[in-house]
């Protein structure tokens, strides 16, 4: 597969242009390989992209909603048929498995287009009887969005953010990662053949400074930002002077919970699943594993024991389990804790290397630290890679408040055959996101976002509508008007 694109932008329904714009090159994370080559934005593009974005959200939002549900809805079922391609290119774009991209990434954001196609037409206001006089509410559609992704998901990012934006009525200028520029594209192309119109959906190549130069812009009404909270911390500052909305979409240091009585292989399975999928790069990982003491030294053995048959290899082939970080400055970052880790004295029990005869990519092993306490590095900040941490506790009031011992509230799951008290705990945990009994399954029915500084705002579910949309609310008199002279 050719991984260049016919050119950097998509905008005003066509491929754009301009070799003057920075440099972004494009690596295949399993080989070092540059596989496209693009440029950076400039200002030209960027009003461009604008311009036309203001122009089609006007035709968009006059159409009936029901339309409107039917070109996403049509986006939703191209996606579905390229799944193959999407997968593959989405593979080269990031690095992720093939086994993994054909069934999370062009498959998540098509159930995020049919599910925001089938809400568009549902999407109301209400009315509120004042005897005889009423008021009557509006939900509009914000403007134009700009939507910012990170590198980990860039055609889910892409979708998450557009199905219920443009759903609302509102267009959307979409700025994916530098490491990550290609999937972004295709559904920006795949937009055009379902018919949107011309401008709906622009995408526009840059660093961090053509997302602030956009999330800055007087004609944005909205940023949803999908990145690390110190990202986060610039784009909401920025999004503020002109009091725009935002959705921010953080990083964590999510808790998983296993109490004495758990199923431990699911909860084996699931500290698998929320720690090494994509390699760790997922937001939402359950990076700090709770353990209850009776059960430590048979949980880690088993997690050992499986962990050990990973299949870690080139992402291309169907077969592999586990792929490369995005790029060397990952891997160093990744490796820089590892090695705190053990200076802080943590335990290495499995991995922490690079893998044999995987030097040319950016491979890391899965890698496990048992012995963890709360206030080593690894139990604090956010790695970013296959490194799971274990920690032990003795009771349910103590790993509460060690669970929410962070900045980070994005996720949190919690492992036990008492239903009673897994609720009683989800409750008092700090967390957007919970899970009981399985943990990192994101349907785009449930909300998904942050407490704390993991995020603000919802994306997925009904809660999404809220994000982008407004209410005006009118005041109907039916009487005469009363002025006191
Ligand atoms: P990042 O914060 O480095 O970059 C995110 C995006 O912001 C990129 O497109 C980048 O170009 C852009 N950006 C950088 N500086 C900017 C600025 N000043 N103004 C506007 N845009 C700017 O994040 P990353 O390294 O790409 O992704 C990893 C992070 O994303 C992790 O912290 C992870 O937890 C988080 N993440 C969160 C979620 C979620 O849904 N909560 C999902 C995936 C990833």
């Amino acid at each position: 597969m050719d991984a260049q694109p016919k050119a950097s932008h998509f905008i005003d329904g066509e491929y754009c242009e301009d070799e003057t714009g920075a440099l972004i090159e494009c690596v295949f994370a399993a080989t070092g390989e540059v596989i496209a080559r693009l440029h950076s934005a400039t200002p030209a593009l960027i009003e461009k992209a604008m311009q036309s974005a203001e122009r089609a959200q006007k035709a968009w939002a006059a159409l009936a909603p029901v339309e409107r549900g039917r070109v996403l809805r049509r986006v939703a079922d191209i996606l579905r048929e390229r799944n193959r391609e999407l997968s593959e290119l989405e593979t080269l774009d990031t690095g992720k498995p093939l086994q993994e991209t054909l069934v999370a990434d062009a498959a998540s954001g098509a159930e995020a287009l049919e599910y925001f196609a089938g809400l568009a037409a549902t999407i109301t206001g209400e009315t509120v009887p004042l005897g005889n006089d009423f008021v009557y509410t509006l939900r509009e559609p914000l403007g134009v969005c700009v939507g910012i992704g990170a590198w980990n998901y860039p055609t889910q990012i892409a979708c998450w953010k557009a199905a219920p934006a443009l759903a609302c009525g509102n267009a959307m200028v979409f700025k994916p990662s530098e490491m990550t520029p290609l999937c972004a594209l295709k559904l920006a192309e795949i937009f055009i053949e379902a018919g949107a119109p011309a401008g709906l959906f622009n995408v526009v190549q840059g660093y961090g400074d053509v997302g602030a130069a956009l999330a800055t812009d007087a004609r944005t009404d909205k940023v949803s930002l999908t990145g690390s909270v110190p990202t986060g911390r610039k784009v909401y500052a920025g999004a503020a002077e002109g009091i725009r909305h935002v959705t921010m979409e953080l990083g964590g240091k999510s808790p998983m919970i296993v109490f004495d009585d758990a199923d431990i292989e699911n909860a084996v399975s699931a500290s698998i699943n929320g720690n090494f999928y994509s390699t760790g790069q997922i937001c939402s990982n359950g990076t700090r594993v709770f353990v209850h003491r009776d059960i430590e030294t048979a949980f880690i053995d088993r997690l050992i024991e499986r962990t050990k048959n990973a299949r870690i290899g080139d992402p291309r082939d169907e077969a592999t389990q586990l792929g490369p970080l995005i790029s060397s400055a990952q891997r160093d970052k990744v490796r820089d804790y590892i090695a705190k880790a053990t200076d802080e004295g943590a335990t290495l029990a499995y991995g922490g290397a690079v893998p044999e005869g995987f030097d040319t990519g950016y491979y890391i092993e899965p890698t496990i630290f048992t012995g963890v306490n709360d206030e080593m590095t690894i139990a604090r900040e956010e790695v970013f890679g296959p490194v799971m941490s274990i920690l032990t506790f003795a009771d349910e009031d103590e790993v509460i408040d060690r669970a929410n011992d962070t900045p980070f509230g994005l996720a949190a799951g919690v492992f036990t055959r008492d239903l009673t008290r897994a609720h009683r705990v989800v409750r008092a945990l700090e967390a957007g996101t919970c899970w009981i009994n399985t943990y990192n399954l994101t349907p785009v029915e449930a909300p998904f976002g942050g407490m704390k500084q993991s995020g603000v705002g919802r994306e997925n579910s009904r809660a999404a509508i809220e994000h982008y949309s407004q209410v005006k609310s009118v005041y109907v008199a039916m009487g005469d008007v009363e002025a006191p002279y």
